[in-house]
């Protein structure tokens, strides 16, 4: 997907200079030529990235950027303030409005791609959010798993590699307010700290004494534990070469010399956000995949996971000679606690019925809500003998303790019906296992219910 960059300025020449430059990147560009047509368009396109001129007559670019900022159809599209005059109170001023990056005019080649680069990602990032949000909204997945990404502020940790004090001081004066940072003057001791520690940005001077910054660079990229975490150089404004070696080898952004305070906080901001996010995003993704295995209202395994790993059990217990029993269990006449106290307490019911089954078994063995009121314990080395005493202290641990529903005055009564299976030379498969469990459990219902059956064959 190629990102749509919105260029503002009141002067068409600058808009064509910016338009022309950025689709040689082969970036998708927009154009507006006052503040008023910039939030119009911004409302009806899909805009990743603004280029806002700072001086336009009527609404200036920080007004402009304070009202995308306020929307919040429009707040999380990232702003890049064009300044012509470049004083460091300009750059406040804009940081205040909300913006988040700079570029100075006359504007230069590689700032101004690496900074639309960089905020395109973020603008990425923060639109997949915002879908999963939305899905999640509808699957009924509470908002506590979530972020508040329209928290603009992430605290990060920064590890920054300096072996000038003075300035390091410079870089570390104003970040030290919302981002906890830690100053290495060595890169050597720079790599054993992030092999061990969770960083969310590096920040290497390439003007060390005796030794190569980029060098450093280098090692994070190739190394798998720190390959995606973001890096920020600091070069000279003579030291052209090795920023485009560092940008190259994939360094997300840098800052010429002398640093200016507010100029790094826009651009530590960025790039904390960024791992930030994508640590968000791979972190629903472990979710997921939890997700798809467990059983969301017991916390139990599911069918689908169940499927899978019996076989593994199963051909696993064959190799290995070694018994393997499975323990299928059904309320008793679970409808009629449904119909007289609702599907809510229902479903309370199961998850302590889940809570009970999970007490009575042992780590290795796989519990499983397979249907409604059914459930499945998976038991590895086990004889028989040994899943009928499991059942049996199951069946009693159901029926000796009363269930208590807090919307409930009185506790309930349950009980349930378990039939037990172990493998032996005549089951082939593992549909034949669970067949055998079933019908032991039928036996168990047939039989009065509230009790233990062990598969006849
Ligand atoms: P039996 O002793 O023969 O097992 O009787 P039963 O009533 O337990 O059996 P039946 O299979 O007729 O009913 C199972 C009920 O389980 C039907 C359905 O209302 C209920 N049920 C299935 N899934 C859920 C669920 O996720 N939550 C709740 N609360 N009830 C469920
Ligand atoms: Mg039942
Ligand atoms: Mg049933």
């Amino acid at each position: 997907m190629t990102a749509r960059v919105l260029v503002v300025d009141d002067i068409k020449a600058n808009v064509k200079l910016l338009e022309a430059r950025l689709s040689a990147e082969y970036f998708e560009i927009l154009t507006a030529y006052s503040g008023p047509e910039a939030l119009e368009v911004c409302e009806v396109e899909r805009i990743d990235v603004i280029l806002l001129d700072v001086m336009m007559p009527g609404m200036d670019g920080f007004e402009v950027c304070e009202r995308l900022k306020r929307n919040p159809k429009t707040q999380h599209i990232p702003v890049v303030m064009v300044t012509a005059l470049d004083t460091p109170s300009d750059r406040l001023h804009g940081l205040e409005a909300g913006a988040d990056d700079f570029l100075t005019k006359p504007v230069d080649d590689v700032a101004l791609v690496t900074r639309v680069k960089n905020l395109a990602r973020l603008k990425m990032l923060t639109d997949e959010m915002t879908m999963r949000a939305e899905t999640g909204n509808q699957m009924g997945l509470s908002q506590e798993t979530t972020p508040i990404f329209s928290e603009r502020k992430w605290a990060g940790k920064v590890l920054i590699v300096e072996d000038n004090q003075r300035s390091a001081d410079r870089m570390t004066k104003n970040l030290i307010k919302e981002h906890s940072i830690e100053i290495e003057h060595n890169p050597q001791e720079a790599l054993f700290k992030l092999a061990e520690q969770e960083y969310d940005l590096l920040v290497i001077s390439l003007d060390l004494n005796g030794v190569d910054g980029l060098r450093l660079a280098s090692q994070v990229r190739s190394l798998e534990r720190t390959r995606s975490l973001p890096i920020l150089i600091i070069v000279n404004p003579e030291d052209k070469a090795r920023l485009m070696r560092g940008l190259d080898m994939g360094v997300n952004d840098y800052m010429v010399r002398p640093i200016c305070a507010n100029e790094m906080m826009a651009r530590v901001n960025t790039q904390v956000r960024r791992k930030k996010y994508t640590d968000y995003l791979r972190n629903c993704l472990e979710t997921k995949v939890e997700l798809a295995v467990t059983d969301a209202l017991t916390g139990l395994h599911n069918r689908h996971y169940l499927e899978s790993h019996l076989k593994t059990l199963f051909d696993e217990a064959n190799s290995q000679r070694k018994s393997l029993s499975v323990l299928m269990t059904d309320i008793d006449y679970f409808k009629s606690v449904n119909d007289t106290y609702g599907h809510d307490v229902g479903d309370l019911v199961l998850k302590e019925f889940a809570r009970r089954i999970r007490t009575n078994i042992r780590g290795m063995d796989l519990a499983c809500r397979i249907g409604g009121e059914e459930f499945v314990i998976v038991m590895p080395d086990t004889s028989l003998t040994e899943c009928y005493n499991v059942a049996e202290r199951l069946r009693k641990s159901i029926e000796m303790e009363q269930f208590h529903i807090p919307q409930l005055d009185k506790p309930l009564d349950i009980t349930t019906s378990i039939g037990i299976t172990s493998l032996d030379k005549d089951i082939k498969d593992t549909d034949l296992l669970m067949k055998r469990a079933d019908q032991a459990l039928y036996c168990a219902k047939r039989d009065g219910r509230n009790r233990v059956a062990a598969d006849a064959a």
